[in-house]
């Protein structure tokens, strides 16, 4: 008997295509930044300016990180091939964990392989039976996955319905929780909005629930020194337990990491399975990302830029005529309604040397596909007010405006 797998699998990629879902990869033959090289399917080779990076301070291909990275490739090595608690904790290890929690506030940090398994990780870890766990209806993926993974009852509110998260947590009282915790992304990346934190901590306080802030579009760019969004709404030390990313503005390369209290972050390093059981970040990334934490706190001039930048390119886009979702991140996100127009935007302005995607159900709700453009700190205004033109014949061209 042969089994039907290939054949469901391609039926399932067959109803994604017919429903105007279906995701396809371009390929970049150039570093990340401000304008990259995109490989068409030809072959053929083009430049285009870059707006869908998470590359906000411009530091993926930043010749300092860069240089840190080569040296720790010819000091250190290549890869760890252990996890942390057998042979895979390097000196520069805890020295990036040490540097983590400094910036942020924190006691202490663990890094992960990704900010994925760190939210994957760390809700099975901290609470069981008996706990609550609140979450923002817009939370990332992975904070949804990682409640799944724990036995805490789950509670969901309407995204930043303060309202709704103050009915969350009377419920879990009511339930008679031991520890209510609050989970929520610090900016809601597909739609560029900050949680409302000071609100949030102040229900958790009158709750006496704990509060977790995901701050991967944030840690870097956003608040004093760019140490997020806790400390921007005045709130870090009421935040319990921060998680973030290396893999977006400091410096875009792969890593996750949870910043908290020493008691904290040591029952993960005994619990987190995503931690136990998979591999230590490479020396090279370690390094790297070290180096990428100093320039993101001494870069006022980079968070200067980036803002300047976000706003030129919002109001271009807004004289253009574009419906854009309100914000003050720069993340700026241009509102299609279908599918298939915002496809048609992204292929549109890709035949213009624009890189940017279309965003559409299941990563954002049906008929509320989007093109979300990210603006860096590494975009020059000549780039911007290029990309605006060519949005705004894209958008004339596909009826989007
Ligand atoms: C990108 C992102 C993650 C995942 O981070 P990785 O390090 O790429 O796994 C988690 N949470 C939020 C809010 C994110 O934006």
């Amino acid at each position: 008997m042969t089994s039907n797998l290939s054949a469901r699998a391609a039926e399932a990629l067959a109803a994604i295509e017919s429903e105007g879902l279906l995701k396809r990869e371009r390929e970049i033959g150039s570093p990340q930044g401000a304008r990259v090289t995109v490989v068409g399917a030809d072959g053929r080779r083009r430049e285009a300016i870059n707006l869908c990076a998470n590359n906000y301070l411009g530091l993926a291909n930043h010749p300092e990180v860069v240089a840190a990275a080569k040296a720790a490739l010819d000091e250190e090595g290549f890869g760890m091939a252990s996890v942390r608690f057998i042979c895979g904790a390097q000196t520069g290890h805890r020295a990036l964990e040490r540097r983590i929690a400094d910036y942020l506030g924190k006691e202490d940090a663990i890094l992960f392989a990704a900010c994925f398994d760190a939210n994957g990780g760390l809700f099975e870890a901290l609470l069981g039976e008996g706990d609550a766990i609140v979450s923002d209806s817009l939370n990332h993926a992975s904070i949804i996955d990682g409640v799944r993974l724990s036995k805490a009852k789950r509670h969901r509110f309407p995204n930043g319905d303060m309202d709704g998260l103050e009915s969350a947590l009377k419920a879990a009282r009511a339930d008679g929780a031991k520890t209510v915790l609050i989970a929520t992304d610090g900016v809601f990346s597909m739609d560029g909005h900050f949680a409302r934190l000071a609100d949030v901590a102040a229900l958790a306080e009158r709750y006496g629930a704990a509060t977790m802030v995901d701050d991967c579009h944030a840690t870097g760019f956003i608040g004093p020194q760019g140490r997020g969004t806790p400390h921007r709404a005045g709130v870090a030390a009421r935040v319990d337990v921060l998680t973030g990313t290396l893999g977006k503005a400091l410096g875009g390369a792969m890593g996750g990491y949870v910043a908290a209290s020493r008691p904290v972050i040591e029952l993960l390093r005994q619990r987190a399975r995503p931690y136990l059981f998979s591999n230590s970040l490479a020396p090279a990334i370690v390094a790297g990302s070290m180096k990428a934490i100093d320039l993101a706190e001494a870069g006022d001039d980079l968070r200067a830029k980036l803002f300047a930048n976000a706003a030129r390119f919002r109001a271009g886009l807004e004289a253009a005529g574009f419906r854009l979702l309100p914000g003050e991140t720069p993340i700026v996100p241009v509102m299609l309604g279908e599918a298939d127009k915002a496809q048609a935007l992204a292929r549109a302005l890709d035949a213009r040397g624009v890189f940017v995607a279309g965003f559409v159900f299941p990563v954002v709700p049906r008929g509320q596909a989007r093109v979300r453009t990210q603006v860096t700190a590494a975009h020059s205004e000549a780039d911007l007010d290029e990309a605006i033109a060519a949005f705004a014949a894209a958008g004339r061209e596909t009826g989007a405006i």
